[in-house]
């Protein structure tokens, strides 16, 4: 199910903010996607996928030993970390490649920060024979040379952005760019619950996998719903994913976690829902990290997913309905959590991932045994082992 209107407006938040040359370029893509999101024949192809591609249904897993420690409300973990590539991003970027398929287009293009978006998208792109070319900001390509190189083993073309400060958001132009001037048999694949409309609907629809898989796994798992949904927050596809099939259960619980990072003074932390305002960015309206002035706060986060001063327009109006609550999340409390859970329960999570872990944690002691929380692990911990590894050796962290 869809909340937003016709114009894609989440209540006040969403639409479309760009200019009119990129109007039609999304009516095209709005079009197919109200055609294809209800033709039997794309969700089978869609369907086919996600079973023998992807890997899903993924389990969903009860954390005994961790509960145990914990001792109140039982942990269940949804394992999106154990699809391909290792994370929720598949999902969105095999159901955006089938409609660009349908639409006729040759050439996907994406923009990427750390890179997990733009590997899930070259991923996509090597499956069914698209050129596919990656955006990044220069600087992200040097932070991120093996996903650089990933991307590149995967037939993609990775354009190192050197405009401004060369980062997430020089690329977004850059890509932008791109699609005005080839939208002809170009594709713009989006990576998160954000961005003009229709896109925060389309992620939705391709997330909500997640949610569905939760709510049958849950009934055969326990006979019931569970009481908390907990989700890492950074544009809010894998958190929007797990909610919005349960958005009309009220007694289900929805929390996402923003990240903290060092703290919640201005440049600290990414807590966007927390801590912003309402403002327009990158061509849609949702809470904004922004000064007094309007400009653009600069983010921090340990886990390079979390780190956008926006949030989906989904999200936005969640919070202002309070159908969500959202809560923070330190960089500290993060590792904590990723060190708990690979030697708990032998499972390594993604930075990201670990932060609704951290949050799960906190709330299981004050609950009871007979109340169950389910939290979305949205990926691997392989990616950022290297980068905690040098954060111990450094003495930066110790190995609890
Ligand atoms: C990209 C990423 C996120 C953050 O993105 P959302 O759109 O907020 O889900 C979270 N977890 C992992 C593993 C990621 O790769």
């Amino acid at each position: 199910m869809l909340l937003c209107d016709e114009k894609g407006f989440f209540g006040e938040f969403g639409g479309r903010f760009v200019p009119p040359e990129l109007d039609k370029v999304l009516d095209e893509v709005k079009d197919a996607f109200e055609k294809y999101r209800k033709d039997p024949e794309f969700l089978a192809e869609l369907k086919y996928y996600y079973q023998q591609y992807v890997g899903r249904p993924n389990p969903l897993y009860f954390a005994e030993k961790l509960t145990k420690k914990l001792g109140g409300g039982k942990i269940y973990l949804k394992r999106e970390d154990l699809n391909h590539t290792g994370a929720h991003k598949i999902n969105n970027t095999i159901g955006q490649v089938l409609l660009a398929k349908r639409l006729g287009k040759k050439r996907v293009i994406a923009e990427t920060g750390a890179g997990q978006h733009g590997v899930a998208t070259a991923t996509a792109c090597a499956l069914f024979d698209m050129e596919c070319i990656i955006y990044m900001g220069e600087e992200d390509t040097r932070r991120q040379q093996l996903n650089v190189f990933r991307m590149e083993l995967l037939g993609a073309k990775v354009v190192a952005v050197t405009e401004g400060l060369r980062t997430l958001k020089e690329a977004v132009d850059a890509a932008l760019d791109d699609l005005i001037q080839n939208y002809e048999n170009t594709y713009y694949m989006l990576g998160s619950a954000v961005g003009p409309d229709p896109y925060p609907a389309m992620v939705n629809v391709f997330q909500s996998v997640i949610g569905q898989e939760v709510k049958e796994q849950m009934l055969e798992a326990e006979g019931c719903l569970p009481d908390y949904l907990v989700a890492c927050v950074g544009g809010g596809s894998n958190a929007i994913g797990l909610f919005a099939p349960f958005y009309n259960d009220k007694e289900v619980k929805m929390i996402g976690v923003e990240p903290a990072g060092k703290g919640l003074s201005p440049g600290m932390h990414a807590a966007s829902l927390t801590l912003g305002k309402p403002g327009v960015i990158h061509g849609f309206k949702c809470y904004v990290l922004q000064d007094d002035k309007g400009d653009i706060l600069p983010v921090h986060s340990i886990s390079a997913g979390l780190d956008y001063p926006g949030v989906g327009p989904e999200h936005s109006y969640y919070k202002d309905t309070g159908r969500a609550e959202y809560v923070t999340i330190t960089d500290q409390e993060a590792l904590d959590a990723f060190f708990e859970l690979s030697k708990t329960e032998g499972i390594i999570p993604a930075l990201e991932s670990a932060h609704a872990v951290a949050y799960a944690m906190k709330l299981a002691k004050t609950l009871s045994p007979d109340q169950k929380i389910v939290v979305n692990l949205s990926g691997r911990g392989d990616k950022d082992v290297a980068q905690v590894s040098e954060m111990v050796k450094n003495k930066q962290i110790a190995l609890i």
